[in-house]
């Protein structure tokens, strides 16, 4: 059930209490709890305010809940979509997703950081210049919702992969050293000889099939070891699920990302609260892709625009700013590589241990050529 909803009429997104404040000032009649409010109202309600992923209408108010023990509420008020149901892979079609903000979208209402507030101050100012409206960053949903249901896949992936494929990268690393070194037994009694690298070495041999998968993903390996973790995290919590395919934006995120990198670089607030973190912040690639997309992905005329907010940003009225923007691109890497790992189809037997089966090759090694045991430390 989502926090807020977008009114057709008033072109805007708001939360219970906005809306109920409005319409007092439309009826005439001031109204301040979800239970006084008259039939009147909500038939209005129902035809005006829309599902703020998935648009459909019907909307009915849900009065916040409080816990027996507790004063502060357990649940804020929200809206319901029940008749029409939402539509399908709408992110608010769960009950796991009742009063939560779904993590591609983004509350610029935080004043709680740095960031948040410079990213504010701009989408204020950008409404107040008319370079885009709450209307516009409800239609940049829409545009996403739908480019989200014309490409879904089936997330199948063992969640226990990426940590794997993570140590393979190791392991791979390791060999590396050796590369193109035979062993024999000068060499290793050197003193500098590495051991472990020449079994890693020796395990990838072993196994045809993790050298296919090295070979397949060779260029990918930075990206893939930076998301294993997320990744993993995905293949969990997604498993069986059918989810958004990232790939079909691939050219908008490279865009948006670039646009991204010139507003940092650009708008000292930004620069200053976003130093170490890059540019892969939620709200800072939620403004850049709402410039972007308001200017039909035109790179040239989004950044045209940026300099006009950055002139004269600074003063303008906060409340414009406390809109629930959309960042289509959260995970967007992690996603991609899931989807890239399971396509290539990786059967790796009972995901052996890697650490363990170098070790025993490395024994293995050493008794061949006459050197003593690993030791024990
Ligand atoms: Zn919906």
């Amino acid at each position: 059930m989502p926090l807020t909803a977008y009114s057709i009429s008033a072109q805007k997104e708001e939360d219970v209490g906005q809306v109920l404040k409005r319409l007092s000032t439309e009826f005439g009649e001031c109204i301040a709890t979800v239970e006084a409010v008259p039939e009147a109202w909500r038939a209005f309600m129902r035809q005006d305010l829309q599902c703020p992923c998935c648009f459909v209408t019907g909307a009915e108010l849900v009065k916040e809940a409080h816990s027996k023990a507790r004063t502060t509420p357990v649940r804020q008020a929200c809206f319901r979509f029940s008749n029409p149901k939402h539509r399908e892979h709408c992110d608010f079609d769960s009950t796991k997703t009742a009063n939560t903000v779904p993590e591609n979208l983004v509350a610029f209402s935080d004043s709680n950081s740095a960031i948040t507030k410079a990213v504010r101050e701009l989408v204020g100012t950008g409404i107040e210049l008319g370079l885009f409206s709450q209307k516009s960053i409800r239609d940049m949903r829409e545009w996403f919702f739908t480019k989200k249901t014309q490409s879904m896949f089936v997330v199948t992936l063992d969640p226990r992969f990426p940590k794997w494929m993570n140590l393979l990268y190791r392991q791979k690393f390791y060999a590396k050293t050796v590369e193109g070194v035979e062993l024999t037994a000068e060499i290793v009694m050197n003193p500098k000889f590495k051991w472990h690298a020449a079994a890693a070495r020796e395990q990838i041999l072993r196994h045809p099939e993790f050298q296919a998968f090295l070979d397949a993903f060779n260029n990918k390996r930075n990206a893939f070891m930076l998301e294993y973790n997320r990744m993993g995290t995905l293949a969990r919590r997604w498993q069986g699920r059918t989810v958004f395919d990232p790939s079909l934006l691939e050219e908008e995120y490279r865009k948006t990302c670039q646009l991204a990198e010139f507003m940092v670089k650009n708008y000292k607030p930004l620069k200053f609260a976003t130093s170490n973190k890059g540019i892969t912040v939620s709200s800072v690639l939620a403004l850049a892709a709402l410039l972007m997309f308001v200017r039909d992905w035109d790179q040239d005329l989004a950044r045209s625009d940026f300099s006009r907010i950055t002139e004269v940003a600074g003063n303008s009225n906060q409340d414009l700013g406390n809109v629930l923007g959309l960042n289509p691109f959260h995970d967007f890497r992690a996603w991609q590589a899931l989807k890239a790992v399971q396509e290539f189809g990786v059967h790796v037997p009972e995901y052996i241990d890697l650490k363990a089966e170098r070790v025993a090759i490395e024994q293995e090694l050493r008794a061949k050529f006459g050197a003593p045991p690993i030791p024990v430390e």
